[in-house]
Protein backbone atom coordinates (compact mmCIF):
# COMPACT_ATOMS: atom_id res chain seq x y z
CA UNK A 1 0.00 0.00 0.00
CA UNK A 2 1.33 3.51 -0.64
CA UNK A 3 0.51 6.30 1.30
CA UNK A 4 1.56 9.84 1.47
CA UNK A 5 3.55 11.24 4.75
CA UNK A 6 3.20 14.40 5.68
CA UNK A 7 6.30 13.88 7.58
CA UNK A 8 8.67 13.38 4.28
CA UNK A 9 6.03 14.73 1.87
CA UNK A 10 6.41 11.75 -0.12
CA UNK A 11 4.17 9.34 -1.48
CA UNK A 12 5.60 5.89 0.61
CA UNK A 13 5.26 2.54 0.47
CA UNK A 14 3.75 1.58 3.75
CA UNK A 15 5.72 -1.42 6.10
CA UNK A 16 4.77 -1.40 9.57
CA UNK A 17 7.25 -1.52 12.14
CA UNK A 18 5.97 -5.08 13.22
CA UNK A 19 4.06 -6.98 10.73
CA UNK A 20 1.46 -8.49 13.40
CA UNK A 21 0.35 -5.68 14.32
CA UNK A 22 -0.23 -1.94 13.14
CA UNK A 23 -0.25 0.84 15.62
CA UNK A 24 -2.20 3.71 14.96
CA UNK A 25 -3.40 6.40 17.19
CA UNK A 26 -6.18 9.61 16.02
CA UNK A 27 -6.34 12.97 17.70
CA UNK A 28 -9.76 12.72 18.55
CA UNK A 29 -12.64 15.61 19.52
CA UNK A 30 -12.00 18.28 21.67
CA UNK A 31 -15.80 17.78 23.38
CA UNK A 32 -16.99 21.70 24.37
CA UNK A 33 -19.54 21.23 21.70
CA UNK A 34 -21.15 18.71 19.29
CA UNK A 35 -18.28 17.74 16.44
CA UNK A 36 -19.34 19.45 12.95
CA UNK A 37 -19.33 17.38 9.62
CA UNK A 38 -15.49 19.08 8.98
CA UNK A 39 -14.79 17.19 12.07
CA UNK A 40 -16.20 14.35 10.52
CA UNK A 41 -14.52 13.95 7.41
CA UNK A 42 -11.09 13.35 9.16
CA UNK A 43 -12.90 10.82 10.95
CA UNK A 44 -14.38 9.14 7.74
CA UNK A 45 -11.14 9.17 6.16
CA UNK A 46 -9.13 7.80 9.04
CA UNK A 47 -12.12 4.87 9.38
CA UNK A 48 -11.45 4.23 6.01
CA UNK A 49 -7.97 4.18 6.36
CA UNK A 50 -8.44 1.71 9.66
CA UNK A 51 -11.00 -0.73 7.94
CA UNK A 52 -8.34 -1.07 4.49
CA UNK A 53 -5.84 -1.90 6.53
CA UNK A 54 -7.96 -4.80 7.97
CA UNK A 55 -8.93 -5.33 4.86
CA UNK A 56 -5.82 -5.50 3.50
CA UNK A 57 -4.82 -8.17 6.11
CA UNK A 58 -3.26 -6.47 8.90
CA UNK A 59 -3.93 -6.66 13.00
CA UNK A 60 -4.94 -3.17 13.25
CA UNK A 61 -4.36 -1.69 17.04
CA UNK A 62 -5.97 1.94 16.95
CA UNK A 63 -6.07 4.62 19.70
CA UNK A 64 -7.98 7.51 20.36
CA UNK A 65 -8.03 10.59 22.96
CA UNK A 66 -11.36 12.73 23.24
CA UNK A 67 -9.54 16.31 24.67
CA UNK A 68 -11.71 17.22 28.15
CA UNK A 69 -8.74 19.19 29.39
CA UNK A 70 -5.73 21.76 28.39
CA UNK A 71 -7.16 22.84 24.40
CA UNK A 72 -7.01 26.34 25.18
CA UNK A 73 -9.11 28.24 22.79
CA UNK A 74 -5.70 29.27 20.81
CA UNK A 75 -3.39 26.37 19.78
CA UNK A 76 -0.74 28.68 20.52
CA UNK A 77 -1.25 28.08 24.44
CA UNK A 78 -3.36 31.06 24.59
CA UNK A 79 -6.81 31.89 25.74
CA UNK A 80 -9.18 30.13 27.92
CA UNK A 81 -9.72 26.45 27.99
CA UNK A 82 -12.23 25.26 25.55
CA UNK A 83 -14.04 23.23 27.85
CA UNK A 84 -14.68 25.86 30.26
CA UNK A 85 -15.87 27.80 28.19
CA UNK A 86 -18.44 25.35 26.74
CA UNK A 87 -19.30 24.28 30.72
CA UNK A 88 -19.93 28.62 30.95
CA UNK A 89 -21.84 28.28 27.66
CA UNK A 90 -24.78 25.72 29.28
CA UNK A 91 -24.30 26.43 32.68
CA UNK A 92 -23.08 22.92 33.22
CA UNK A 93 -19.96 21.58 34.96
CA UNK A 94 -16.75 20.90 32.45
CA UNK A 95 -17.46 16.88 33.27
CA UNK A 96 -21.25 17.20 32.65
CA UNK A 97 -20.11 19.13 29.42
CA UNK A 98 -17.55 16.40 28.54
CA UNK A 99 -20.02 13.30 29.56
CA UNK A 100 -22.73 15.06 26.97
CA UNK A 101 -20.21 16.06 24.05
CA UNK A 102 -18.44 12.22 24.33
CA UNK A 103 -21.40 10.44 23.64
CA UNK A 104 -22.82 12.94 21.31
CA UNK A 105 -19.81 12.56 19.06
CA UNK A 106 -20.19 8.78 19.18
CA UNK A 107 -23.69 8.76 18.29
CA UNK A 108 -22.52 10.86 15.32
CA UNK A 109 -20.09 7.91 14.59
CA UNK A 110 -22.30 5.43 14.34
CA UNK A 111 -24.81 7.37 12.19
CA UNK A 112 -22.06 7.26 9.60
CA UNK A 113 -20.38 3.93 10.37
CA UNK A 114 -17.40 5.17 12.15
CA UNK A 115 -15.64 2.29 13.82
CA UNK A 116 -15.31 3.52 17.16
CA UNK A 117 -11.44 3.11 18.18
CA UNK A 118 -9.87 0.09 19.99
CA UNK A 119 -9.23 2.14 22.90
CA UNK A 120 -10.83 5.63 23.70
CA UNK A 121 -8.70 7.31 26.33
CA UNK A 122 -9.94 10.67 28.40
CA UNK A 123 -7.04 13.04 28.44
CA UNK A 124 -8.28 13.61 32.37
CA UNK A 125 -7.29 9.88 33.14
CA UNK A 126 -3.91 9.78 31.70
CA UNK A 127 -2.14 12.49 34.32
CA UNK A 128 0.39 10.50 35.99
CA UNK A 129 1.67 9.60 32.27
CA UNK A 130 2.09 13.31 31.82
CA UNK A 131 4.07 14.06 34.66
CA UNK A 132 6.84 10.64 34.25
CA UNK A 133 7.28 12.58 30.51
CA UNK A 134 7.71 16.17 31.65
CA UNK A 135 9.56 14.91 34.78
CA UNK A 136 12.02 13.00 32.13
CA UNK A 137 12.04 16.16 29.91
CA UNK A 138 13.07 18.70 32.64
CA UNK A 139 15.99 16.27 33.70
CA UNK A 140 17.08 16.21 30.49
CA UNK A 141 16.65 20.02 29.72
CA UNK A 142 14.76 19.85 26.92
CA UNK A 143 12.04 21.53 29.40
CA UNK A 144 12.66 24.86 31.94
CA UNK A 145 9.96 26.00 34.59
CA UNK A 146 9.36 29.80 33.92
CA UNK A 147 6.32 31.88 35.52
CA UNK A 148 4.62 29.24 37.20
CA UNK A 149 4.31 27.09 33.79
CA UNK A 150 6.74 24.39 32.47
CA UNK A 151 7.84 25.25 29.02
CA UNK A 152 9.30 22.60 26.25
CA UNK A 153 12.44 24.32 24.76
CA UNK A 154 12.14 24.11 21.07
CA UNK A 155 15.39 25.53 20.54
CA UNK A 156 17.04 21.80 21.87
CA UNK A 157 15.79 20.30 19.05
CA UNK A 158 17.72 19.49 15.99
CA UNK A 159 14.85 19.88 13.50
CA UNK A 160 11.80 21.35 14.89
CA UNK A 161 9.98 21.64 11.84
CA UNK A 162 8.75 18.54 10.55
CA UNK A 163 5.88 19.39 8.39
CA UNK A 164 6.33 22.36 6.90
CA UNK A 165 9.82 24.16 5.63
CA UNK A 166 8.37 28.10 6.84
CA UNK A 167 10.35 30.43 8.37
CA UNK A 168 10.27 30.16 12.14
CA UNK A 169 9.01 34.37 12.71
CA UNK A 170 6.55 34.02 9.99
CA UNK A 171 5.33 31.15 11.47
CA UNK A 172 4.70 32.35 15.07
CA UNK A 173 3.04 35.33 13.91
CA UNK A 174 0.64 33.71 11.67
CA UNK A 175 -0.49 31.37 14.64
CA UNK A 176 -0.56 34.16 17.25
CA UNK A 177 -2.51 36.68 15.23
CA UNK A 178 -4.34 38.83 17.51
CA UNK A 179 -2.57 37.59 20.90
CA UNK A 180 -0.38 38.67 23.13
CA UNK A 181 3.31 37.24 23.33
CA UNK A 182 3.89 35.09 26.54
CA UNK A 183 6.98 37.14 28.24
CA UNK A 184 8.16 33.16 29.66
CA UNK A 185 9.25 31.67 27.06
CA UNK A 186 12.27 31.41 26.00
CA UNK A 187 11.95 31.06 22.03
CA UNK A 188 8.52 31.93 20.05
CA UNK A 189 7.47 28.36 19.40
CA UNK A 190 7.84 26.79 22.97
CA UNK A 191 5.23 25.77 24.28
CA UNK A 192 3.41 24.76 27.59
CA UNK A 193 3.70 21.41 29.23
CA UNK A 194 2.38 22.16 32.32
CA UNK A 195 0.23 24.69 33.42
CA UNK A 196 -0.16 26.45 37.00
CA UNK A 197 -0.96 29.95 35.94
CA UNK A 198 -3.33 31.20 33.39
CA UNK A 199 -4.91 34.14 33.22
CA UNK A 200 -7.87 32.47 33.51
CA UNK A 201 -7.49 31.50 37.59
CA UNK A 202 -10.92 29.63 37.56
CA UNK A 203 -9.71 26.54 35.26
CA UNK A 204 -12.17 23.52 37.10
CA UNK A 205 -9.83 20.68 36.66
CA UNK A 206 -6.61 20.78 38.45
CA UNK A 207 -3.92 18.17 39.50
CA UNK A 208 -0.98 18.38 41.67
CA UNK A 209 2.28 17.83 40.29
CA UNK A 210 6.03 18.76 41.26
CA UNK A 211 5.24 21.81 39.64
CA UNK A 212 2.64 22.94 41.69
CA UNK A 213 -1.37 22.48 41.19
CA UNK A 214 -2.11 22.45 37.61
CA UNK A 215 -3.39 21.38 34.56
CA UNK A 216 -1.20 19.68 31.44
CA UNK A 217 -1.12 21.52 28.24
CA UNK A 218 -3.21 20.17 24.61
CA UNK A 219 -0.09 18.24 22.80
CA UNK A 220 0.92 16.54 26.03
CA UNK A 221 -2.29 14.45 26.18
CA UNK A 222 -1.54 12.76 22.56
CA UNK A 223 1.51 12.04 23.31
CA UNK A 224 1.51 10.43 27.05
CA UNK A 225 -2.12 8.33 25.83
CA UNK A 226 -0.10 6.85 22.34
CA UNK A 227 2.67 5.74 24.71
CA UNK A 228 0.48 4.45 27.33
CA UNK A 229 -1.12 2.05 24.85
CA UNK A 230 1.34 1.79 21.77
CA UNK A 231 4.05 1.76 23.67
CA UNK A 232 7.33 3.83 22.33
CA UNK A 233 6.69 3.44 18.58
CA UNK A 234 4.15 4.38 16.42
CA UNK A 235 3.31 3.61 12.50
CA UNK A 236 0.65 6.25 11.82
CA UNK A 237 -1.19 8.95 13.22
CA UNK A 238 -3.50 11.20 11.83
CA UNK A 239 -5.51 13.93 12.03
CA UNK A 240 -6.83 16.92 10.48
CA UNK A 241 -4.40 18.75 8.37
CA UNK A 242 -4.70 21.98 10.79
CA UNK A 243 -3.27 19.67 13.58
CA UNK A 244 -0.16 19.42 11.96
CA UNK A 245 1.68 22.84 13.61
CA UNK A 246 1.51 23.71 16.29
CA UNK A 247 -0.18 20.23 17.41
CA UNK A 248 1.75 17.07 15.70
CA UNK A 249 4.57 19.36 15.48
CA UNK A 250 5.10 19.85 19.65
CA UNK A 251 3.70 16.35 19.54
CA UNK A 252 7.01 15.05 17.63
CA UNK A 253 9.57 17.16 19.86
CA UNK A 254 8.62 15.91 23.07
CA UNK A 255 8.10 12.51 22.05
CA UNK A 256 11.41 11.98 21.06
CA UNK A 257 12.95 14.31 23.11
CA UNK A 258 11.52 12.02 25.80
CA UNK A 259 12.17 8.99 23.92
CA UNK A 260 16.01 9.42 22.64
CA UNK A 261 14.34 8.06 19.07
CA UNK A 262 12.08 8.35 16.10
CA UNK A 263 8.46 7.90 17.33
CA UNK A 264 6.02 7.94 14.70
CA UNK A 265 7.04 6.21 11.09
CA UNK A 266 3.82 7.94 9.08
CA UNK A 267 1.76 11.17 9.40
CA UNK A 268 -1.86 11.21 7.74
CA UNK A 269 -3.44 14.48 7.75
CA UNK A 270 -6.88 14.92 6.04
CA UNK A 271 -7.74 18.10 4.31
CA UNK A 272 -10.30 20.22 5.40
CA UNK A 273 -14.12 20.83 4.93
CA UNK A 274 -15.15 24.34 3.93
CA UNK A 275 -17.98 26.21 3.26
CA UNK A 276 -17.88 29.19 -0.03
CA UNK A 277 -16.98 31.58 2.89
CA UNK A 278 -14.22 29.06 4.46
CA UNK A 279 -13.11 26.75 6.81
CA UNK A 280 -16.18 25.12 8.67
CA UNK A 281 -14.87 25.59 12.35
CA UNK A 282 -16.51 25.20 15.96
CA UNK A 283 -15.14 28.87 16.86
CA UNK A 284 -16.80 30.53 14.41
CA UNK A 285 -20.22 29.25 15.62
CA UNK A 286 -22.10 28.71 11.83
CA UNK A 287 -21.50 24.98 11.39
CA UNK A 288 -23.13 22.02 10.51
CA UNK A 289 -23.86 18.97 12.04
CA UNK A 290 -25.31 15.26 11.78
CA UNK A 291 -28.24 15.96 13.60
CA UNK A 292 -28.96 19.11 11.54
CA UNK A 293 -28.86 17.27 8.31
CA UNK A 294 -30.87 14.78 9.32
CA UNK A 295 -33.71 17.44 10.61
CA UNK A 296 -33.08 18.70 7.08
CA UNK A 297 -34.20 14.72 5.33
CA UNK A 298 -30.54 13.63 4.53
CA UNK A 299 -29.42 10.02 5.32
CA UNK A 300 -26.24 10.75 7.54
CA UNK A 301 -24.20 7.98 4.73
CA UNK A 302 -24.98 9.93 1.84
CA UNK A 303 -22.82 12.29 3.36
CA UNK A 304 -20.30 9.69 4.01
CA UNK A 305 -20.62 8.78 0.21
CA UNK A 306 -20.27 12.43 -0.18
CA UNK A 307 -16.70 12.69 1.65
CA UNK A 308 -15.43 9.30 -0.19
CA UNK A 309 -15.98 11.18 -3.56
CA UNK A 310 -13.20 13.21 -3.04
CA UNK A 311 -9.40 12.52 -2.16
CA UNK A 312 -8.69 13.18 1.70
CA UNK A 313 -5.32 15.41 0.59
CA UNK A 314 -7.65 17.58 -1.07
CA UNK A 315 -9.76 20.38 0.84
CA UNK A 316 -14.12 19.49 -0.19
CA UNK A 317 -16.37 22.64 -0.39
CA UNK A 318 -19.47 21.66 1.59
CA UNK A 319 -22.70 22.99 0.02
CA UNK A 320 -26.19 21.76 -0.22
CA UNK A 321 -26.20 21.24 -3.75
CA UNK A 322 -23.13 19.05 -3.97
CA UNK A 323 -25.20 17.25 -1.00
CA UNK A 324 -28.03 16.74 -3.24
CA UNK A 325 -25.78 15.82 -5.69
CA UNK A 326 -24.21 12.52 -3.77
CA UNK A 327 -28.08 11.91 -2.79
CA UNK A 328 -28.79 11.15 -6.75
CA UNK A 329 -25.96 8.97 -6.89
CA UNK A 330 -26.18 6.96 -3.46
CA UNK A 331 -30.41 6.47 -4.74
CA UNK A 332 -29.20 5.42 -8.35
CA UNK A 333 -26.23 3.35 -7.01
CA UNK A 334 -28.72 1.20 -4.41
CA UNK A 335 -31.14 1.39 -7.02
CA UNK A 336 -29.03 -0.81 -9.48
CA UNK A 337 -27.96 -3.22 -6.85
CA UNK A 338 -31.50 -3.90 -5.91
CA UNK A 339 -32.35 -5.02 -9.28
CA UNK A 340 -29.55 -7.77 -8.83
CA UNK A 341 -30.79 -11.28 -7.84
CA UNK A 342 -29.49 -12.57 -5.06
CA UNK A 343 -30.48 -15.98 -6.52
CA UNK A 344 -29.22 -15.48 -9.67
CA UNK A 345 -26.36 -18.08 -10.81
CA UNK A 346 -23.15 -19.70 -9.08
CA UNK A 347 -21.01 -17.70 -7.38
CA UNK A 348 -18.09 -17.01 -9.65
CA UNK A 349 -14.60 -16.97 -8.08
CA UNK A 350 -11.75 -15.61 -10.41
CA UNK A 351 -14.66 -12.71 -11.25
CA UNK A 352 -14.55 -12.04 -7.83
CA UNK A 353 -11.00 -12.11 -7.06
CA UNK A 354 -10.44 -9.91 -9.95
CA UNK A 355 -13.10 -6.94 -9.10
CA UNK A 356 -11.62 -7.14 -5.08
CA UNK A 357 -7.83 -6.70 -6.49
CA UNK A 358 -9.59 -3.48 -8.49
CA UNK A 359 -10.63 -2.23 -5.24
CA UNK A 360 -7.59 -3.09 -3.24
CA UNK A 361 -5.80 -1.29 -6.03
CA UNK A 362 -7.82 1.75 -5.54
CA UNK A 363 -7.55 2.10 -1.80
CA UNK A 364 -3.83 1.01 -2.25
CA UNK A 365 -2.96 4.49 -4.07
CA UNK A 366 -3.26 6.27 -0.85
CA UNK A 367 -6.55 5.57 -0.16
CA UNK A 368 -8.24 7.12 -4.03
CA UNK A 369 -11.56 6.47 -2.52
CA UNK A 370 -13.48 7.88 -5.38
CA UNK A 371 -11.51 5.53 -7.50
CA UNK A 372 -13.06 2.84 -5.04
CA UNK A 373 -16.25 3.75 -5.41
CA UNK A 374 -15.86 3.89 -9.36
CA UNK A 375 -15.06 0.00 -8.36
CA UNK A 376 -18.87 -0.44 -7.47
CA UNK A 377 -19.65 0.55 -10.95
CA UNK A 378 -17.20 -1.82 -12.16
CA UNK A 379 -19.24 -4.70 -10.04
CA UNK A 380 -22.39 -3.86 -11.43
CA UNK A 381 -21.37 -3.29 -15.28
CA UNK A 382 -18.88 -6.69 -14.86
CA UNK A 383 -20.12 -10.37 -16.84
CA UNK A 384 -20.29 -12.09 -14.19
CA UNK A 385 -23.22 -13.76 -12.03
CA UNK A 386 -25.53 -11.42 -9.75
CA UNK A 387 -24.67 -13.77 -6.89
CA UNK A 388 -20.70 -12.71 -6.77
CA UNK A 389 -21.96 -9.50 -7.70
CA UNK A 390 -23.42 -8.93 -4.27
CA UNK A 391 -20.72 -10.74 -2.85
CA UNK A 392 -18.28 -8.28 -4.31
CA UNK A 393 -20.53 -5.42 -3.27
CA UNK A 394 -20.70 -7.38 0.43
CA UNK A 395 -16.86 -7.35 0.24
CA UNK A 396 -16.14 -4.15 -0.32
CA UNK A 397 -18.63 -2.51 2.00
CA UNK A 398 -16.37 -4.03 4.98
CA UNK A 399 -14.52 -0.99 3.78
CA UNK A 400 -16.77 1.66 2.41
CA UNK A 401 -19.67 0.90 4.70
CA UNK A 402 -22.35 2.52 2.59
CA UNK A 403 -24.99 -0.38 3.93
CA UNK A 404 -25.10 -1.12 0.27
CA UNK A 405 -26.60 -4.83 0.51
CA UNK A 406 -28.76 -3.83 3.30
CA UNK A 407 -30.37 -0.77 1.61
CA UNK A 408 -30.53 -2.55 -1.35
CA UNK A 409 -32.60 -5.09 0.28
CA UNK A 410 -34.97 -2.34 1.76
CA UNK A 411 -35.14 -1.07 -1.61
CA UNK A 412 -36.45 -3.78 -2.60
CA UNK A 413 -38.90 -5.20 -0.28
CA UNK A 414 -40.04 -1.55 -0.45
CA UNK A 415 -40.47 -2.29 -4.53
CA UNK A 416 -42.59 -5.05 -4.09
CA UNK A 417 -44.87 -3.49 -1.81
CA UNK A 418 -45.07 -0.80 -4.12
CA UNK A 419 -45.77 -3.11 -6.57
CA UNK A 420 -48.26 -4.93 -4.76
CA UNK A 421 -50.32 -1.27 -4.15
CA UNK A 422 -49.69 -0.49 -7.50
CA UNK A 423 -52.13 -3.34 -8.55
CA UNK A 424 -54.88 -1.78 -6.65
CA UNK A 425 -54.30 1.65 -8.47
CA UNK A 426 -55.35 2.79 -11.71
CA UNK A 427 -52.31 3.86 -12.72
CA UNK A 428 -48.11 3.53 -11.34
CA UNK A 429 -45.18 5.90 -12.17
CA UNK A 430 -42.43 3.93 -10.76
CA UNK A 431 -38.66 5.08 -10.55
CA UNK A 432 -36.34 2.33 -11.29
CA UNK A 433 -33.15 3.90 -9.76
CA UNK A 434 -35.59 5.47 -6.72
CA UNK A 435 -34.92 8.59 -7.66
CA UNK A 436 -38.08 10.89 -6.96
CA UNK A 437 -39.13 13.36 -9.83
CA UNK A 438 -42.12 15.09 -9.72
CA UNK A 439 -41.28 17.27 -12.96
CA UNK A 440 -40.93 13.65 -14.51
CA UNK A 441 -43.85 11.85 -12.99
CA UNK A 442 -45.65 14.87 -13.69
CA UNK A 443 -44.74 14.44 -17.97
CA UNK A 444 -45.44 10.22 -17.46
CA UNK A 445 -49.35 11.04 -16.08
CA UNK A 446 -49.77 13.80 -18.91
CA UNK A 447 -48.93 10.76 -21.56
CA UNK A 448 -51.22 8.86 -19.92
CA UNK A 449 -53.76 11.10 -20.21
CA UNK A 450 -53.03 11.76 -23.71
CA UNK A 451 -53.38 8.42 -24.48
CA UNK A 452 -56.72 8.15 -22.57
CA UNK A 453 -57.95 11.04 -25.10
CA UNK A 454 -56.39 9.04 -28.00
CA UNK A 455 -53.84 12.12 -28.71
CA UNK A 456 -51.05 9.49 -29.99
CA UNK A 457 -49.39 12.71 -31.39
CA UNK A 458 -49.21 14.82 -27.50
CA UNK A 459 -48.69 10.96 -26.18
CA UNK A 460 -45.33 11.09 -28.45
CA UNK A 461 -44.20 14.60 -28.32
CA UNK A 462 -44.04 14.20 -24.45
CA UNK A 463 -42.42 10.66 -24.85
CA UNK A 464 -39.60 12.90 -26.79
CA UNK A 465 -39.73 15.45 -24.50
CA UNK A 466 -38.88 12.94 -21.46
CA UNK A 467 -35.91 11.24 -23.89
CA UNK A 468 -34.58 14.90 -24.19
CA UNK A 469 -34.48 15.06 -20.24
CA UNK A 470 -32.60 11.74 -20.18
CA UNK A 471 -35.50 9.33 -19.49
CA UNK A 472 -36.49 6.48 -20.59
CA UNK A 473 -40.28 5.47 -19.94
CA UNK A 474 -41.25 1.75 -20.29
CA UNK A 475 -44.82 1.04 -20.07
CA UNK A 476 -46.27 -1.75 -17.87
CA UNK A 477 -49.27 -3.88 -16.91
CA UNK A 478 -51.05 -0.39 -14.84
CA UNK A 479 -48.54 1.70 -15.19
CA UNK A 480 -44.68 3.20 -16.11
CA UNK A 481 -41.70 2.85 -14.88
CA UNK A 482 -38.91 5.51 -15.95
CA UNK A 483 -35.21 5.76 -15.41
CA UNK A 484 -32.37 8.26 -16.63
CA UNK A 485 -30.22 6.73 -19.34
P1 LIG B 1 -11.19 19.28 17.45
O1 LIG B 1 -12.47 18.68 17.99
O2 LIG B 1 -11.28 20.74 17.16
O3 LIG B 1 -10.00 18.93 18.32
O4 LIG B 1 -10.96 18.58 16.02
C1 LIG B 1 -11.17 17.23 15.78
C2 LIG B 1 -10.56 16.83 14.44
O5 LIG B 1 -11.22 17.49 13.34
C3 LIG B 1 -9.08 17.17 14.30
O6 LIG B 1 -8.43 16.08 13.67
C4 LIG B 1 -9.08 18.39 13.40
O7 LIG B 1 -7.88 18.51 12.71
C5 LIG B 1 -10.23 18.06 12.48
N1 LIG B 1 -10.86 19.23 11.82
C6 LIG B 1 -11.13 20.45 12.35
N2 LIG B 1 -11.76 21.25 11.45
C7 LIG B 1 -11.90 20.51 10.31
C8 LIG B 1 -12.48 20.76 9.01
N3 LIG B 1 -13.07 21.92 8.71
N4 LIG B 1 -12.40 19.76 8.08
C9 LIG B 1 -11.83 18.56 8.39
N5 LIG B 1 -11.28 18.27 9.59
C10 LIG B 1 -11.31 19.22 10.54
ZN1 LIG C 1 -3.61 15.04 19.28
Amino acid sequence: MIIYNSATRQREEFVPNNPDIVKMYTCGPTVYHFAHIGNLRSYIMEDILEKYLRFAGYNVKRVMNITDVGHLTSDADEGEDKMLKGARRENKTVMDIARFYTEAFFSDCRKLNIKRPDVVEPATACIDEYIKIIEKLMDTGFAYFSGGNVYFDTSKMEKYYIFNDFNADDLAEGVREGVEADSNKRNKNDFVLWFTKSKFEDQALKWDSPWGVGYPGWHIECSGISMKHLGEDLDIHCGGIDNAFPHHTNEIAQSEAYLGHKWCNYWMHVLHLNTNSGKMSKSSGEFLTVSLLEEKGYDPLAYRLFCLQSHYRKSLVFSWENLDNAVVTFNKLIGKIAALKPENGEYDAAAFDALRAKFSAALDNDLNTSLAVTAIYDVLKAKTTDTTKLAALAEFDKVLSLNLIEKAAAKREADAKAKAAAANVAFAVISEDGEEDKAVEELILARRDAKKAKNFAEADRIRDELKAMGIEVTDIPNGAKWKRV
